[in-house]
């Protein structure tokens, strides 16, 4: 018999329980005793859930308070020495500490480092090493949730992070920089061995133990780590499902099912030709997990697609050896599509949550134990061919005019009509600016007043001339205090949106938005991504009222501010049924549109935002060449359908940028506007290395803190920039929107900024002495 299994669920609840619980926990309303009562209730209706939907495998320990690796960190006792002082506290005041920060008690100490769990939009908490890190098992949450789900009768199968994915994940550091962290191996898998022998006296047969870096690139020596680990790891009396998710084993398969587990389970979602690969490779004593249903997405799964490929790992391995699973946790997906009442219903049957996703694991396990003819299977398995039809044929996803647009894109579409060099003198000559030109990235305040008149307008409250009006006096307000600082290209200010993507989905055909789609971001923090569902187009401009409004108000050049075709895909729920690379050119077809009206409309200056650029590359080097290309590709189409004497910005903040550095030169941006301050200019080494060609605005300080910068400072930092750049090259800007700051705090550092700037301005028309050479 095949059996069925689900790697893990998503312990928000189906509310978003947990966020409130968290938050009020947090803001000291709400006693700990409550707060895990909470927890305690989403675990057993989770566990319940799975139970009823008739899954086998069923999780424990997948649930976090706040990240499932920091819970390791706290389990293994890896606490970093700057939370020392908390060690005699209680054991989740040390755990928020470490995911928060904590300043109390005359105790001051900043949060760990978070990152992105892999290519997803979730963070987790950066294990913190150093060659004097010692492990020791401290707490028992995997232990204790595998027996809270035995006192409720449900027998589970433990989770737990693999020792390898564990180290690669955390950073090393060694008295003189970044270390490897895989020197604490030996260290490590003593605690290891101890974890699994305390699951097994509790009870447990198997154990899903979690290597994503399996499906990664490796290096020898990781590889035999991975050698040595699983060595050790194998007179646990336990069976291990070695777990792999977001991308193929490619060549470490043969590593893989080599390891001495009892079974391997891999991501047919995203690289469905791997199973060959998998059977060949197959022990005789092992089992195969097979991902078949879409852990990271909403949409239903195409049942008899599906079961083609598990009828083909069925008749190489047998029907007992297979299981059937999600590709991934289900923590990437919302919780429950019933919770969805005002979905159009037509769309809403093209949809599966984490709740429907588990339905339809068991259903496949089903069919291939009873057959398709089976009563109860035949019918689900026609609705779901059904619904698969519907969505398929339907009229509303397919718009031929898109289409035929995108079919017809020509080369000379992604060029602007001259280089950067020629253009530049067009863009001088017709804006005009002063050296060293100071702008912001677009936001100001979104403030309790902005964010209540919005409500209200969509609660009926105000009407839409009500609204417009409140909103007309925001941005004049804005646009006065710009031109009133010094500001040299003011923006209108951006109190129209909600969020950066949402608002352009929201006016785009082939979009549409959930209620309840929240999934978990990092911490109690969740995201609700808009669905593409369709082709894109833009029915009607959607930025060129606000632009154009803020134009007639000032003699300056007010710039444009749009979301780029890459970052509204990235931060979305993209269809299946298309590449991606597709639906992003849509965008872009649609962005450019949009371009093209605001320069009709008097504006000459156009940001394009694409923040998110970076965290879309694949995490396979051999996938990161034709992603880049696509991604530069669409943000060109976007940008490029104007007069050399518009000038087309960027912005991109909180990555790395030294490995696509020739990915952002190919956008071809007249200006890029770059997170810096932080780091204080040393990202900026990533484009003098690369001697980037056109204009860069690196941020002069971190609108992510409320503190307000000093002109020095800043003037600082302009130094190390004039130091490295030409003058002519370099714009004067905050790293980021302002939208989460309050006008006190932006007011005093736009201020301070343009003073900053005036100074060195006074500095560059004084020529410099010869003799500092
Ligand atoms: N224009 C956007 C803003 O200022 C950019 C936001 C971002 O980079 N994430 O808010
Ligand atoms: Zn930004």
């Amino acid at each position: 018999m095949a059996t069925t299994a689900n790697l893990g669920y998503p312990r928000i609840g189906a509310n978003r329980d947990l966020k409130k619980a968290l938050e009020t926990y947090w803001r000291g309303e709400l006693a700990f005793d409550k707060l895990e009562a909470v927890a305690k209730g989403i675990r057993a209706a989770n566990w319940k859930r799975q139970r009823e939907a008739g899954i086998q495998y069923i999780p424990s320990g997948d649930f976090s308070y706040y990240d499932q690796v920091l819970d390791h960190v706290h389990m293994f006792g890896a606490i970093p020495k700057r939370y020392d002082a908390l060690k005699t506290k209680d054991a989740q005041s040390l755990y928020f500490a470490m995911a928060r920060g904590h300043q109390k008690d005359g105790v001051d100490v900043v949060a760990m480092e978070m990152t992105k769990w892999f290519d997803t939009n979730y963070h987790y908490l950066v294990p913190e090493f150093s060659p004097e890190t010692v492990f020791k098992l401290t707490t028992h949450t995997t232990l204790d949730a595998f027996n809270e789900a035995k006192a409720l009768g449900i027998h589970t199968r433990p989770v737990v992070i693999g020792p390898l994915t564990f180290l690669l994940l955390g950073k090393m550091r060694n008295v003189d920089g970044e270390g490897d962290a895989l020197a604490l191996l030996p260290k490590l898998l003593p605690i290891y061995q101890e974890l699994l022998a305390e699951l097994k006296k509790a009870g447990a047969d198997w154990v899903q133990i979690d290597e994503p870096f399996l499906a990664l690139d490796l290096t020898a020596t990781q590889r035999d780590a991975y050698r040595v680990a699983y060595d050790a790891l194998k007179s646990s009396g336990l069976k291990l499902m070695l777990t792999t998710y977001f991308s193929g084993l490619r060549e470490n398969a043969q590593l893989a099912f080599g390891l001495p587990v009892a079974g391997v389970h891999i991501d047919l979602v995203r690289e469905p030709k791997q199973l060959d690969a998998a059977l060949k490779l197959l022990q005789p004593t092992q089992l195969l997990s097979l991902g078949i249903v879409d852990g990271r997405n909403i949409w239903k799964t195409d049942l008899d697609r599906a079961l083609k490929l598990l009828g083909q790992a069925v008749t190489v391995a047998t029907i007992d050896r297979v299981i059937v699973a999600p590709s991934c946790s289900l923590l990437h997906s919302p919780v429950d599509l019933a919770n969805e009442s005002k979905l159009d219903g037509e769309i809403k049957d093209w949809f599966a949550f984490a709740s429907q996703k588990l339905d339809e694991v068991a259903l496949l396990g089903r069919t291939l134990n009873e057959g398709p003819m089976a009563k109860g299977i035949k019918e689900a398995l026609a609705e779901n061919k059904h619904a698969i039809k519907a969505r398929s044929e339907s009229p509303r996803i397919h718009d031929s005019k898109v289409k035929e647009r995108l079919n017809a894109v020509e080369e000379s579409m992604l060029k602007r009509k001259h280089p950067y060099a020629k253009r530049i003198g067009a863009q001088e000559s017709l804006l005009k600016l002063p050296p060293l030109p100071t702008t912001t990235i677009g936001s100001f305040p979104q403030t309790v007043e902005v964010r209540e008149a919005r409500a209200k307008f969509k609660k009926g409250e105000l009407s839409e001339a009500q609204y417009d009006k409140f909103l007309e006096e925001k941005t004049a307000e804005c646009i006065r205090f710009q031109v009133d600082a010094g500001i040299d290209v003011p923006v209108h200010g951006e109190f129209e949106r909600n969020d950066m993507v949402e608002y352009f989905g929201e006016q785009l055909s082939g979009f549409t938005f959930t209620q309840n789609g929240w999934v978990q971001s990092y911490g109690s923090r969740c995201v609700k991504p808009p669905v593409i569902f369709g082709d894109v187009s833009r029915p009607k401009p959607m930025t060129v009222r606000w632009s154009k409004y803020a134009q007639t108000l000032t003699d300056k050049p007010v710039k444009g501010m749009l979301t780029g075709p890459v970052t509204i895909l990235q931060w979305s729920f993209v269809r299946d049924d298309q590449s991606r690379e597709t639906t992003c050119k849509q965008i872009a077809l649609a962005i450019r549109d949009e371009v093209q009206d605001l320069e009709k409309a008097g504006i000459h200056m156009i940001q394009i935002d694409e923040p998110a650029v970076r965290e879309g590359l694949p995490l396979r080097d051999a996938d990161k060449k034709s992603y880049l290309k696509w991604a530069v590709d669409a943000f060109r189409l976007s940008s490029s359908g104007v007069e050399d004497a518009t000038q087309i910005h960027t912005h991109m903040c909180y990555c790395e940028f030294n490995d696509i550095m020739d990915s952002i030169a190919s956008l071809d941006a007249d200006v890029i506007s770059i997170e810096t301050s932080r780091s204080a200019m040393d990202l900026l080494g990533a484009f003098v290395d690369f001697k980037y060609p056109n204009q860069i605005g690196p941020g002069v300080y971190d609108i992510h803190s409320p503190r307000v910068p000093k002109q020095e400072e800043m003037v600082t930092l302009l130094r190390k920039a004039l130091e490295v750049l030409e003058p002519e090259q370099i714009w004067v800007n905050p790293d980021c929107g302002l939208k989460t700051r309050g006008w006190k705090e932006t007011e005093a550092a736009l201020i301070a900024m343009v003073a900053a700037t005036k100074q060195l301005r006074g500095e560059l028309a004084t020529p410099k002495k010869a003799a500092n050479g």
